[in-house]
């Protein structure tokens, strides 16, 4: 009776999981596609530099190799609406990780699955090009918030909620489904874990020295695929991407800003003053 249950229970898995991957591939039928873009407005408004107590505990720090204590922070909003013709539609990070298709990891200090290579942050030095990396190593993506400048109609369901997490020794496993709806946007508000550039050296790379920078942020970058890797889809010039979408050349942003030598804890940016974070959201 056991043994049945437990086929029983396989069956349906593969049933569950098949139908999560014919989804998955519905995004590239003729009904429409995606399109990512990053929110420059959103940006613009929304940075700070500034000086933060890191707790040895943070996911940021444990995860992105930095020594806890006072960081020189820059800290930004990321939001990255689907203005395109059909939804994003990527489904349970576990059938992706079940099916080996290396669309997502697990990350332990977060609890859930990320996905790989979603948004490129990158502070740029005008000069001599040099590039820094931000503190986030993988995202989540599911429907945070309804995009209002959206060119279609307006009436779109929320449809993506779920991160999705396996099972532990003492939870189960949680069912996810990630995507983003046509019309909605996935949005990373600067207060969240690894939402930041270390300024100062803390995480093992160059300290940024006082000065104006460029913050470039792409959404499914372009990347050459190496040996035994997957290139899911490719772009006009031969790139390949993660996902589908309509037009792959609106998919970068820039912003220009300037860093200060000594920016205090109260900060300098269109964000300063906002009250320091006791402890860190994780997303
Ligand atoms: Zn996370």
């Amino acid at each position: 009776m056991k043994k049945l249950t437990v086929l029983f229970a396989a069956i349906v898995s593969i049933v569950a999981i098949s139908l999560v991957l014919q989804k998955a591939k519905a995004v590239t039928s003729d009904a429409g596609k995606p399109d990512l873009i990053v929110d420059q407005k959103r940006l613009l408004q929304n940075w700070v530099v500034r000086d933060e107590k890191l707790p040895a505990t943070a996911c940021s720090v444990e995860e992105g190799g930095i020594t806890p204590g006072e960081h020189k922070l820059l800290r930004f909003t990321v939001s990255t609406p689907n203005i395109g013709t059909a939804d994003l539609t990527l489904g349970d990070p576990n059938a992706h990780v079940a099916a080996g298709d290396g669309l997502y990891e697990f990350a332990t200090c977060h609890r859930h699955y990320h996905f790989r290579h979603y948004t490129l942050y990158e502070l740029i030095d005008p000069a001599t090009g040099f590039t820094w990396r931000a503190a986030k190593r993988g995202f989540c993506m599911i429907d945070v918030e309804k995009f209002q400048d959206y060119p279609g109609p307006a009436n779109n369901d929320r449809n993506y909620l779920s991160c999705g997490a396996p099972a532990t020794a003492t939870e189960p496993m949680i069912i996810g489904n990630q995507g983003i709806s046509r019309g909605w946007a996935d949005t990373y508000v600067w207060q969240l874990a690894g939402q930041f550039f270390v300024l100062d050296g803390g995480d093992g790379q160059p300290p940024v020295p006082a000065g104006t920078y460029i913050l470039r942020i792409t959404v499914n970058p372009p990347f050459v695929a190496a040996a035994g890797e997957p290139c899911p889809f490719t772009d006009p010039s031969g790139f390949c991407h993660q996902l589908p979408e309509l037009d792959y050349a609106n998919n970068v942003t820039e912003i220009q800003l300037d860093v200060p030598d000594h920016p205090g804890k109260q900060g300098v940016g269109p964000l300063k003053n906002q009250p320091q974070i006791t402890s860190e959201p994780i997303d």
